[in-house]
């Protein structure tokens, strides 16, 4: 009997799993488990609108998703849908793949008031991700503080500095597209805690910065320090040095009035977000770089802002019975194994770092200790799940389901934009059941 493998969450990890059990010489009957109708998680949520080359990778997924081996369980939530022990008495093995989806928090007073937005929940929101559609984020503002100098930081930044014309050709949904080029934002502060040096993100997305039609980078250049110092391999200081070139470049740019000012701040660490039930401002204390760590130096500085948006990392939120670490925030796992049939991947096994291809890894491994561990099929696998959904009248979807509800999403793009995407649950399942019944008739 083919071994059962149920992986829970349709993203990178998920993916480069299937596909590594795939190309195994075992057996393998693999079901991908989605808590909403579609398929690839942060790359249809995570990456940005304006990055549409790098969500190329789904059309691998796309292969692997149509592999004979392999089935797709969309609208299906572990916890609400089906109990992790269930699963772990249906199947093999059941592999975590359900990433980071929550925003770490900064710990600071004041973090309740309204205006202050984690990049998991701001980006949702201008990315379609249907958690997010009713965020309604107040932009009628001057300026915006996010915190923290990683990719995903930049993103927001870029992303709120864009034009409609800028922005129309993306996926974006209408109600992102028209709140961003309605704002009229002055200035985007990008805080980091320590410097320039430490900040975490790549040079081609920092260029970009300086390639905007409206954004304009600003950055005080006495903090850019000469050269790159302290422990780190040659690549990260080669890559490290081409970040204060960037930096330099941008230090020395003039600045045209009607710009949006994007000013990036080192050194400067937030302590409290101001203002009554709305914010108004941050302050935040000057820092010093002691060991690799951010020090405060007890001089401290306000700006006004009507948005915050830490771009700081993120958490997980596990289902019942599964074990967390807390320490590391993420499933408590050795390399990947967390307990007898049960395996993780990508950010829930190792934290919210990396680039995509960074999940191929993590699902080599984890086939690799799958392939290991397990050599004949005992349980049900599929067929105990298509009666437990069907009993429990689950309406859970296929991937000709999802590629219905894709070709409706292309088929209603903007001009020149690759999808417009549906951006509530209900009009995802209507778009799939539609297509059904058009076929039908
Ligand atoms: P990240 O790269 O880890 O950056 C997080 C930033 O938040 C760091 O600057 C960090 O500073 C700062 N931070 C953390 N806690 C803080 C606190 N309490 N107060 C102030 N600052 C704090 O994380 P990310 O930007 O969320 O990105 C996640 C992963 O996705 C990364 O691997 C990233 O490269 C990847 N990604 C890639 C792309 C792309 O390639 N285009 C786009 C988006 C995301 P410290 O360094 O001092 O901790």
């Amino acid at each position: 009997m083919s071994v059962s493998v149920a992986i829970v969450g349709s993203g990178p990890a998920g993916f480069y799993t299937a596909d590594a059990l795939v190309k195994s010489d075992a057996d393998y009957s693999i079901d991908i488990i989605e808590r909403l109708p579609t398929p690839f998680g942060l790359i249809r949520y995570g990456v940005s609108p304006d990055h549409e080359t790098t969500r190329k990778v789904s059309k691998a997924f796309e292969r692997t998703a149509l592999a004979d081996p392999v089935r797709y369980f969309g609208n299906v939530e572990l916890g609400r849908d089906i109990g992790f022990e269930e699963l772990r008495s249906l199947y093999d093995a059941v592999v975590l793949t359900v990433g980071m989806p929550l925003d770490q928090m900064l710990g600071i007073p004041g973090e309740d008031k309204a205006g202050v937005i984690g990049a998991a929940a701001f980006v949702g929101w201008y990315n379609g991700h249907p958690d997010f559609t009713d965020l309604d984020p107040d932009l009628d503002i001057d300026a915006v503080a996010v915190i923290g100098v990683g990719n995903v930081a930049l993103d927001v930044a870029r992303i709120l500095t864009k034009t409609r014309a800028e922005l129309t050709a993306t996926d974006m949904p209408d109600h992102a597209l028209d709140a961003i080029d309605s704002a009229s934002i002055g200035d985007i502060h990008i805080f980091g805690r320590r410097g320039p040096v430490e900040a975490k993100f790549s040079n081609v997305e920092l260029r970009e910065m300086g390639e905007l039609e409206k954004g304009v980078p600003i950055v005080d250049g006495a903090v850019i320090p000469d050269e790159v110092t302290g422990e780190m391999a040659e690549r990260d200081a080669r890559l490290k040095e081409k970040n204060l070139a960037t930096l330099r470049e941008f230090a020395r740019l003039e600045v045209e009035d009607g710009k949006t000012r994007l000013r990036f701040q080192f050194h400067a660490a937030p302590v409290e977000i101001l203002g009554g039930e709305r914010v108004e401002g941050l302050r935040l204390e000057r820092t010093k770089l002691v060991e690799g760590r951010a020090v405060g130096s007890g001089e401290f500085f306000e700006v006004p802002c009507g948005l915050v948006v830490p771009a700081i990392g993120y958490r997980a939120t596990l289902p019942e019975g599964v074990p967390l670490d807390a320490r590391r925030g993420t499933v408590e796992n050795t390399d990947g194994r967390v307990a007898d049939g049960v395996y993780a991947a990508g950010w829930i096994m190792r934290g919210p770092t990396g680039v995509i291809s960074s999940n191929r890894t993590d699902g080599r491994l984890v086939a690799g200790h799958i392939d290991a561990d397990i050599k004949d099929g005992k349980k049900p696998g599929r067929e105990g799940l298509n009666a437990l959904l069907t009993e429990r009248g689950v309406n859970f979807i296929s991937y000709a389901d999802w590629q219905k509800i894709e070709s409706a999403e292309i088929a209603a793009a903007r001009a020149g934009a690759p999808r417009r995407k549906f951006v509530t649950v209900d009009d995802m399942l209507a778009a799939a059941a539609d297509t059904a019944q058009r076929e039908a008739g």
